[in-house]
């Protein structure tokens, strides 16, 4: 499952309130952002050099990787394949370039586009947060309006609001995605068998 959205849309937030005992599992990206205040190495990002960066896509082990407002990001390629394995719903936040790499290759990856009420709202978080400066802000901004169009490649999207209603609403999406005759093959057995 792929969450994606405006920076200050909500994602982190959204994310981190997902219910790992309903299984999801959060995949933690690759990053050569330096950290905000508060941010863990290993927690929020793996937060490495370009050097690094370059190295780790060079040999394939990132599954898709993008260049966002001045840093790279990337998704680790083995934890998504162990948690996909173990039959987990593995939960990437990541922007819209990277989520269609990853719908190529996945092609039954949900993706999600999480939006604030307003463009108006997204500003006032963006400010209210004040992990950037103003020039980078106005930079985000100018991205997410980029990044509206292409929702219509997206499965479904999700209004941030109130967050618990997000996350409900997410919840709501993975039971229905489980619905989908394309996931029941064990079921559809079952019943042709017994
Ligand atoms: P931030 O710097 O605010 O943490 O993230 C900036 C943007 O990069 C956000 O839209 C976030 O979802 C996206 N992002 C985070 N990790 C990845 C990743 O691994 N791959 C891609 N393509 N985007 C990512």
């Amino acid at each position: 499952m792929i969450i994606s959205g405006p920076s200050g849309s909500g994602k982190g937030t959204v994310v981190k309130q997902l219910n790992p005992d309903k299984g999801y599992a959060l995949s933690i990206s690759v990053t050569t952002r330096k950290p905000r205040v508060g941010e863990q190495h290993g927690r929020d990002y793996f937060f490495t050099t370009e050097e690094d960066f370059h190295t780790m896509r060079q040999e394939n082990n990132l599954l898709e990787h993008f260049f966002y407002v001045g840093n790279y990001y990337g998704t680790p390629r083995k934890y998504v394949e162990e948690q996909i394995s173990q039959g987990k719903i593995v939960v990437l936040e990541i922007e819209v370039n990277g989520a269609l790499q990853v719908k190529e290759k996945f092609p039954s990856a949900v993706l999600i586009f999480l939006m604030p009420p307003t463009h108006t709202e997204l500003e006032n978080r963006l400010t209210k947060r004040g992990t950037e400066d103003t020039g980078t802000i106005e930079a985000r901004l100018k991205q997410a309006l980029e990044e509206v169009p292409l929702i219509h490649r997206y499965s479904y999207l999700v209004i941030n609001d109130v967050v618990q209603e997000a996350v409900a609403k997410i919840d709501a999406i993975v039971a229905a995605e489980r619905m989908k005759p394309i996931r029941c093959s064990a079921e559809i057995d079952k019943f042709l068998n017994n």
